[in-house]
């Protein structure tokens, strides 16, 4: 059962995209219309569906006859924006917990960094405060700050509740927008979808020129800047995967050198991680606030934050690992980490997977 608001929210997008299916005259900007002229009638799961689509390129607002200030007041980018912020919390698991993230986004979350980090760092001071503040250089250096089984412990357990409550969530996604009579996903269908998240092909639009600015020109910067923030987060990813396997296989303990393959991997993610989200965040506190929903800015400013902070943190951990100020910046990017982790099946994170699950049937629906 839906509650009034959601009622409300659902309404609006189906007026929506019915004036839009009559009308068609932004068929050629994105893959929402393209779904959307498919359909003559659109059921709660259609336009959940469409609304993770949609990615708030704003090009549809301002070429729309419609939009304010004419009587229909249409504002696509917007309903749908909310719509799909809204679908975040419907499909979470465990589902009160997607609460804490909808209001004060940016505050909960560097709240929540720093009081890890602070529990941390007053673990280690009751532990042997002169161990946090001593230089320890070499194999095992971080290991002598806090012991690699209690750090592998609360990493491990953080991000085995975090994948579990994103495949839960994605899977009740998936399982909500999949049309009940087609046939699953083909190979062609995935490599299509495939293609399309790898490349971020529609925030170019289907025209190629990127997204629409308040001035109504066209740019592609916040295709770029998402691709430094995925493939950055990609390579930090895959800079974690090498590093176990040296630790667990090969024997060899962090840190490692600065030429080795999982520093060069980190480091490389770790800009792409630093230039990606300040980007986004720059771009986004200039952007045109009236297609947009402003009320949910604050899931997207603490989710990019995040990131950036993440990044910040572990690049002056490399930087000055073989200085006395190590067990500090360690205890602290542990501590932005954790967070990070914690709250990463309720921040701006899902978007990724939710809208792979869009292409995905979008792909399905083409080929
Ligand atoms: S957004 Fe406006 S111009 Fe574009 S299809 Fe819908 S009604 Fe037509
Ligand atoms: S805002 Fe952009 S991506 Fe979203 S429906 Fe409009 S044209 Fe498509």
């Amino acid at each position: 059962m839906h509650g009034t608001s959601e009622q409300v929210l659902h309404e609006d997008a189906t007026r929506a995209m019915t004036i839009c299916n009559a009308c068609r005259y932004c068929e050629g900007l994105c893959a929402t219309f393209q779904a959307m002229t498919l359909k003559r009638t659109f059921a709660e799961t259609d336009l959940d569906y469409l609304a993770n689509l949609c990615h708030n390129c704003t090009a549809c607002y301002h070429g729309c006859q419609y939009a304010p200030p004419h009587d229909f007041n249409l504002n696509v980018p917007k309903t749908l924006a909310t719509l799909r912020a809204d679908s975040y919390r419907r499909y979470a698991w465990p589902g009160f917990m997607a609460r804490l993230f909808e209001r004060n986004g940016l505050v909960v979350s560097i709240a929540m960094a720093l009081s890890l980090a602070l529990v941390l760092v007053l673990v280690f001071l009751f532990q042997d405060r002169a161990v946090l503040i001593s230089r320890h250089v070499g194999p095992g250096a971080f290991y002598a700050v806090i012991g690699h089984n209690l750090m592998a412990a609360v990493a491990g357990a953080t991000f085995s509740f975090s994948v579990l409550a994103l495949l839960i969530g994605g899977r009740r996604f998936w399982r909500a927008i999949a049309p009940a009579a087609s046939k699953p996903p083909g190979v062609g269908a995935w490599a299509k979808a495939l293609r399309y998240a790898a490349t971020l092909k529609y925030l170019g639009g289907e025209h190629g020129e990127g997204c629409s600015t308040a001035d109504e020109r066209w740019t592609n910067m916040r295709r770029y800047c998402h691709q430094f923030t995925m493939w950055g987060f990609f390579l930090c990813f895959a800079s974690t995967c090498v590093a176990s396997v040296w630790h667990y296989v090969i024997g060899v303990e962090a840190p490692y050198p600065f030429l080795s393959l999982p520093v060069l991997l980190g480091t490389a993610g770790g800009v792409g991680l630093l230039i990606g989200p300040a980007g986004l965040l720059w771009l986004k506190a200039r952007s045109d606030a009236r297609p947009a929903d402003v009320d949910r800015y604050g899931m997207d400013y603490a989710f990019l934050a995040s990131l950036f902070l993440v990044s910040l943190t572990g690049m002056l951990l490399l930087a000055f690992r073989e200085t006395a100020a190590m067990g500090i910046l360690l205890a602290v990017h542990l501590g932005f980490v954790l967070a990070f982790f914690l709250a990463l099946p309720y921040s701006k994170f899902v978007h990724g997977i939710y809208r792979f699950a869009a292409l995905l049937r979008f792909a399905t629906e083409r080929t």
